[in-house]
C-alpha cells in the first residue's frame, strides 16, 4: 500500500506559534519597528527604514531608544544565508538609489558568459539558453557575504541587529500583531534549565515585518491565523558546495537532465548550477523539487553523483571543497502567493511568502524589493492622520504594481507544469515563455509535496561511495557547514516517531544532514525514527514532507560564511 507523508502529520499545531504577550508590560522590550530575519528581505527593510530615519530625524524620536530592531537566529548575520547566487542587481540599485555603487558591493563580478547543458550520464550537450535563464548583467555573489555587508549597512543607518535570537511565537493581542516572543536559551534535552539558562522575552513593536525566508515558522502560522493562504506552497531542496579550484571557470553553467530521471512517475524536477566565484573558487549545487516520490532520493547524494560527471570533474580537478550547505526554495510561484501580504500590525516579505521566480532560480532581488516596499508601508503608519490599517495595505498595492508581480505572473504555471514529467513540462514551459504566461489560460492547481505517494526504486544503490576528495558523506558535510550545535539541546524537529518504513526511509534519505535514522521495527509494520537534531542545518525540507522544523535555540545550526 502506498504511503503519503501527509498521512503522518507532525505533532504540532499552528496555534503553538501564536500567543498573547505574557511578560508584564514594564518588562517587555519595546522597539519601533521589528524585523524578523536578517536575510536580504529583512536587511533591505532595515536599510530603508534607516534611510527614512536619517531623512526625518524628528520622527526618530517618536520611535524610542530602538527605532529598528532585526532578530536573527543564526550566530551572526549571514550564518544561515545560502543561495546560488547570481544576483539581479535591480533590487539593490533601487534600495541604495546611488548611495552605493555596484563596485562597493561584495560581488565576484558580472556574469561573463553562460551555458545551459542537457546532461546524460557521460555527455553534456549545450542547448540554447531559455529566456528565463539569461543572466547578462547579473552579478555573482555569496549570499552569506552579501548578508553580512547588508547588515553592516543597516547598522550604520541605526538598526539594532540581535543575532543568536530565534523568534518563536508571534504575539497577537486583540486581533493585532504586537511583536514576537523570543526563544529560551540554555535548556537541556528534556527542557530543563541549565546553568546558563536565559528565558525568552516579549519584544513589542508598532509594526512587525516577517522576513524569515523559506519555511518561515511564524510566517506559516500567520498565514493560517489570518486565513491568507490560497494554493498550497511547494518547495525544492538545494544542496551546494563551495570549492577552491585550480583553474578559473568563466561561464555561469546550468544543467538539466541526469542525474534526475525524466519519467512522470518519478516527479523529479530540477537541475544543477555551477557559478564562478572569482578566479579561484566555484560553487556547485543541485536543486530538486520536493514533490518527488522516490523514498531513496537524496539531493545530497545526487550532488555527489553530479560531480563524477566528466564535465564537472574537469571543473573541480585539483581543487578542494571548502564549504557545504542546504536550504529549501519556495517554488509555488504566482499561484501560491497569499491573498494579502499584510495583517493588522504585520507585513510579510521575501521567500516567506514565496516571492521566487522558479525558472530563473531567483529570489534575492524580489526579497530586497519587498523588504524596501514593506519598510515604506511601515513608515506610512507614522504619517499624521494615517490609519495603521490603510498604511499597511499600501504594501499590497505597491507589491502588485511592482516588477515582482509582473515577472511572477509571466511564469505563473511553470513549476506546476513539470509535475507532468520532464518532457511535457518542458514543452509547456516553452509555450508559457513564448506567450509571457498567457498560455495556458488560468492558474494550474498545485499539489502539496507531502501528498505525493512514495515509491521504491533502489535508487540509493547507484550513489557514489564517498572518497573524501571529490565525493563526501553527509556527516563530513555537516562539519563543512560550520555547524557546532551542542548535542544536548531540546529537539526542535517535530515528526511522528513510529511510521511506515517507507516514510522513515524517505526522511533518512531526504535529510542532507543525517538527522533521521531508522530504528527498530515495531511489529505492526511501523519502525521507530531516531533523531540527531544537532546535525540539522535548518534547510526546511522536513516541513514540506510531513514534519515540522521549529526555530531551534538562537545561535545553533550552520555557520555559513561563503554559501
Ligand atoms: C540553492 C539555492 C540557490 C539559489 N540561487 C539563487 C540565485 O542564484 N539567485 C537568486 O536571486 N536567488 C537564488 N535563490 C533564492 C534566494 O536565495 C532567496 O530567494 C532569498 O535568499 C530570499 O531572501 P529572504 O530574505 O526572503 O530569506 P532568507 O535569505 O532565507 O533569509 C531569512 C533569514 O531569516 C532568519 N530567520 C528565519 N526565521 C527566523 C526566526 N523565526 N527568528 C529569527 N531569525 C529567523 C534566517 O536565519 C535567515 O537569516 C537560491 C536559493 C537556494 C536555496
Ligand atoms: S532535519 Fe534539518 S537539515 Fe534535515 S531535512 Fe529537516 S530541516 Fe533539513
Amino acid at each position: 500500500m502506498s504511503v503519503r507523508p501527509s498521512e503522518h502529520p507532525a505533532p504540532w499545531a499552528p496555534s503553538e506559534a501564536i500567543g498573547a504577550p505574557t511578560d508584564p508590560v514594564d518588562e517587555r522590550i519595546e522597539v519601533g519597528f521589528l524585523i524578523v530575519g536578517a536575510g536580504p528581505a529583512g536587511l533591505a527593510a532595515a536599510i530603508r527604514l534607516g534611510q527614512l530615519l536619517e531623512e526625518h530625524p524628528e520622527t526618530a524620536e517618536r520611535l524610542g531608544d530602538v527605532p529598528v530592531a532585526v532578530l536573527e537566529k543564526g550566530k551572526a548575520p549571514g550564518s544561515h544565508l545560502l543561495s546560488g547566487a547570481v544576483v539581479n542587481p535591480r533590487g539593490l540599485q533601487r534600495l541604495f538609489k546611488g548611495r552605493k555603487r555596484i563596485e562597493d558591493m561584495p560581488f565576484y563580478g558580472e556574469v561573463q558568459g553562460e551555458s545551459v547543458l542537457f546532461m546524460t550520464k557521460r555527455r553534456a550537450m549545450r542547448i540554447p539558453t531559455p529566456p528565463t535563464m539569461v543572466n547578462h548583467r547579473n552579478h555573482v555573489a555569496s549570499l552569506s557575504q552579501l548578508g553580512r555587508w547588508l547588515a553592516e549597512e543597516a547598522e550604520t543607518l541605526g538598526a539594532t541587529i540581535l543575532p543568536e535570537t530565534s523568534a518563536e511565537q508571534l504575539l497577537v493581542d486583540g486581533g493585532r500583531v504586537v511583536g514576537v516572543r523570543t526563544g529560551d536559551r540554555g535548556r537541556g534535552r528534556a527542557g530543563e534549565a541549565l546553568g546558563n539558562f536565559e528565558p525568552g522575552s516579549d519584544v513589542t513593536a508598532r509594526v512587525t515585518i516577517l522576513s524569515e525566508g523559506t519555511q518561515g515558522h511564524l510566517t506559516g502560522a500567520a498565514l493560517d491565523h489570518f486565513q491568507l493562504r490560497t494554493e498550497p506552497q511547494v518547495w525544492a531542496l538545494g544542496v551546494k558546495e563551495v570549492w577552491k579550484v585550480a583553474k578559473p571557470l568563466h561561464d555561469v553553467v546550468h544543467t538539466m537532465g541526469w542525474p534526475l530521471r525524466a519519467g512522470r512517475r518519478y516527479r523529479e524536477f530540477g537541475g544543477s548550477f555551477v557559478y564562478p566565484m572569482g578566479d579561484d573558487m566555484v560553487t556547485i549545487g543541485m536543486v530538486v523539487g520536493l514533490d518527488y516520490r522516490d523514498a531513496e532520493l537524496s539531493v545530497h547524494d545526487l550532488l555527489q553523483e553530479l560531480k563524477t560527471h566528466p564535465r564537472m570533474r574537469k571543473i573541480l580537478e585539483g581543487g578542494e571543497r571548502v564549504q557545504w550547505g542546504a536550504k529549501t526554495i519556495p517554488e509555488g510561484g504566482f499561484v501560491a502567493l497569499p491573498k494579502r501580504f499584510h495583517a493588522p500590525g504585520l507585513l510579510l516579505t521575501g521567500d516567506g511568502v514565496g516571492l521566487v521566480n522558479v525558472p530563473a532560480l531567483k529570489g534575492i532581488h524580489y526579497a530586497i524589493e519587498s523588504g524596501r516596499l514593506a519598510a515604506e508601508a511601515a513608515w506610512r503608519t507614522l504619517e499624521r492622520g494615517a490609519s495603521a490599517r490603510s498604511a499597511l495595505a499600501t504594501y499590497d498595492e505597491s507589491l502588485r504594481e511592482s516588477y515582482i508581480w509582473r515577472d511572477l505572473q509571466e511564469v505563473r504555471n511553470m513549476r506546476q507544469a513539470f509535475g507532468r514529467g520532464f518532457f511535457v513540462g518542458g514543452a509547456l514551459a516553452g509555450a508559457m515563455t513564448a506567450t509571457k504566461g498567457k498560455f495556458p489560460a488560468g492558474n494550474a492547481h498545485t499539489e502539496l509535496d507531502a501528498e505525493q505517494s512514495l515509491i521504491a526504486t533502489d535508487r540509493a544503490k547507484s550513489y557514489p561511495v564517498a572518497d573524501g576528495k571529490l565525493t563526501f558523506d553527509k556527516l563530513s558535510s555537516v562539519f563543512a557547514s560550520g555547524n557546532r550545535t551542542r548535542d544536548d539541546q531540546p529537539n526542535h524537529i517535530r515528526v511522528q516517531t513510529n511510521v511506515p518504513r517507507e516514510l522513515a526511509q524517505m526522511w533518512e534519505h531526504m535529510c542532507p544532514a543525517q538527522v533521521y535514522e531508522i530504528g527498530d521495527a515495531d511489529g505492526d509494520g511501523t519502525v521507530e525514527v531516531k533523531l540527531a537534531p544537532s546535525n540539522c542545518v535548518q534547510c526546511g525540507a522536513i516541513t514540506a514532507k510531513g514534519g515540522r522544523l521549529t526555530p531551534p535555540e538562537g545561535g545553533s545550526g550552520p555557520e555559513y560564511t561563503l554559501t
